[in-house]
Formats: C-alpha cells, sequence, structure tokens
C-alpha cells in the first residue's frame, strides 16, 4: 500500500473491512467482536447485516447504516471518520472478500494515504450448508466446490458462463441469483445435469427466527421458492 508521508499526517487511524458473517451475530469472529469494542466509528451494510453485531460497540460510538448510500458516500464517510477515529469500521455482510465491492472501497482510501485492513467473515454459503447440515464435498461424489453468481447487471467474464462452469459436476453455491432459477436450470440442463440433480435454498442462514430451508430439485426448486416467498438474501446450492 501506497503511505505517502504528506498523506498520512491526514488520518489519525486505520479502516477495518470486519465480515460480520451470515446474520447471526454469534457468527462474528473474536477479532472481529474486539475491533467492534473498541471502535470510534461504525458503518455497517444495513440490508445484509444485522444491527445486533454493533451490541458490542462502546455507546458514543458513531454508527450509521450504509442502505442508501452509494459507493463514494460510504468511502467518503469511511475518510471523514478515520480522521477523527482510530478505529474505523466497515462491517460486511459474510465474508468481505466476496461480492463486497472491497476493493473498490479501498482504492480511494489508499488514495488518502489511510490504511485498510480485512478481517474474514463466516461466509453465507458455509452458513447455508451448516443450516441444512450438509457437506460441500462427498467422496466419489464431488471434491470440488465453485463459488459463483448468475449474469445479471454485472457481466460473466468469458469462461465463467454457468453452462461452463456447470459441465465440471461438482458442488455450486450461487449468490445473488435467487431470481434467475429459470436461467439456472436452462444453463445446467446444457452442461449435461438432470432434471432431478438436488438443489438446496437457504434464505437468511443463521438469522435467530428467519431462516428458511428448501430443498427440491432442478426442475421444481423455482416453484417451490416461489411457494415459499423466496425472492431475495438466499443461496442456491
Ligand atoms: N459477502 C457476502 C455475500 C454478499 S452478496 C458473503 O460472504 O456471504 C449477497 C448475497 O449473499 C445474497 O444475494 C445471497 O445470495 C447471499 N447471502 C448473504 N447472506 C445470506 C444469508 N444469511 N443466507 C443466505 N444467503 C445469503
Amino acid at each position: 500500500m501506497n503511505h505517502d508521508a504528506s498523506c498520512k499526517k491526514l488520518s489519525a487511524g486505520k479502516v477495518w473491512f470486519v465480515g460480520a458473517g451470515p446474520g447471526d451475530p454469534q457468527l462474528l469472529t473474536l477479532k472481529g467482536r474486539d475491533l467492534i469494542s473498541q471502535a470510534g466509528a461504525i458503518l455497517y451494510a444495513g440490508s445484509l447485516v444485522s444491527k445486533a453485531a454493533t451490541q458490542w460497540a462502546p455507546v458514543d460510538c458513531d454508527i450509521a447504516d450504509s442502505s442508501d448510500m452509494t459507493l463514494e458516500q460510504i468511502t467518503g464517510w469511511l475518510i471523514s471518520r478515520a480522521q477523527r477515529y482510530e478505529i474505523v469500521i466497515r462491517l460486511q455482510t459474510g465474508d468481505p472478500g466476496l461480492y463486497g465491492a472491497l476493493i473498490e472501497m479501498i482504492q480511494p482510501l489508499d488514495a488518502v494515504g489511510i490504511e485498510s485492513v480485512v478481517v474474514p467473515g463466516v461466509t453465507s454459503a458455509m452458513a447455508s450448508m451448516a443450516a441444512a447440515c450438509e457437506s460441500l464435498t462427498l467422496p466419489e461424489v464431488t471434491q470440488t466446490v465453485i463459488f459463483t453468481r448468475v449474469e445479471g447487471r454485472t457481466p460473466m467474464p468469458e469462461g465463467e458462463q454457468l453452462a461452463e462452469l456447470a459441465s465440471h459436476h461438482c458442488t455450486l453455491c450461487m449468490y445473488l441469483s435467487i431470481t434467475l432459477l429459470k436461467t439456472i436450470r436452462k444453463e445446467l440442463l446444457i452442461a449435461g445435469w438432470s432434471d432431478q440433480s438436488p438443489i438446496l435454498v437457504v434464505q437468511k442462514a443463521s438469522w435467530p427466527g428467519e431462516q428458511k430451508i428448501v430443498r427440491g430439485t432442478l426442475a421444481d426448486i423455482r416453484d417451490r421458492c416461489i411457494a415459499e416467498g423466496i425472492t431475495a438474501q438466499a443461496m442456491i446450492v
């Protein structure tokens, strides 16, 4: 990282990107909890991170929800707080390094001489499998796991179309794709999967009292999810 001396004077603090885990505050790491208990400011992603994760913060901690902020507003908030406080936390859902715009936030901080540190978290794929008492790997079935998403507004790089990834016939964990179950079925059939392939969907894995588990096949999982009203915050495996 670039620590230009003239920039460095600007900032007193560091920004910690802390993985809040999938929802249950008990799944936060001890390191994350200790940092929260010493934080001067915390910016949490309100739609996906439970406010309960901030319960360990000091009473005078400057806490804000980033739900309605743009990326520029988020980095602006983090920069202004890092000029005032020693420990500033960006609480991210699951693990910060998966679909979390981590690099997009670190770069502008780095440009003004603010140091970033990342604390990993339990990603929702792990929490979903745990919720269903399932294993990601199984001898003689698969020894490989792919974390991916289906192409939506964010284009998929070459070679990462779902049908190509699915041709490995390994475990697929699909983030951000619950509204795209029709496309998933089409792509997996192209890759030679049977309509009877088992599919697991977990909504709000680990959220106390809110978790939903739906099991089905490639053929019927979409109807089952619609029947359960599952349209967001769900993992497909
Ligand atoms: N960084 C996060 C992922 C952010 S992208 C992580 O590591 O989990 C947001 C997507 O993650 C959602 O669309 C959904 O697919 C998944 N997700 C997040 N929290 C979830 C939860 N508690 N249960 C199931 N899926 C979840």
